[in-house]
């Protein structure tokens, strides 16, 4: 039997903790940017977080939300 501890991330392609992430396909920072789940405090030790195990990788994709989310907060703050 195989036991899948890890899965590796659709949107960022990182490995991460299958029990750490609300998705079973999105580690949990891809799923909080893109669905809005709850992110994990990541903590990262040897290039890794000791939670999730998400190793700081971001697609396109997630920096092209970032930048939005970005944006549109300095429009609230104008
Ligand atoms: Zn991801
Ligand atoms: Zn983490």
């Amino acid at each position: 039997m195989k036991n899948e501890k890890y899965a590796i991330c659709n949107e960022c392609g990182s490995k991460f903790l299958k029990s750490s992430s609300a998705m079973e396909s999105l580690c949990p920072e891809c799923a909080s940017i893109i669905y809005g789940y709850p992110n994990c405090n990541h903590i990262f030790k040897n290039g890794r977080c000791i939670h999730c195990y998400w190793d700081g990788s971001r697609s396109d994709y997630i920096k092209h939300c970032l930048n939005i989310n970005n944006k549109e907060k300095n429009n609230v703050d104008k």
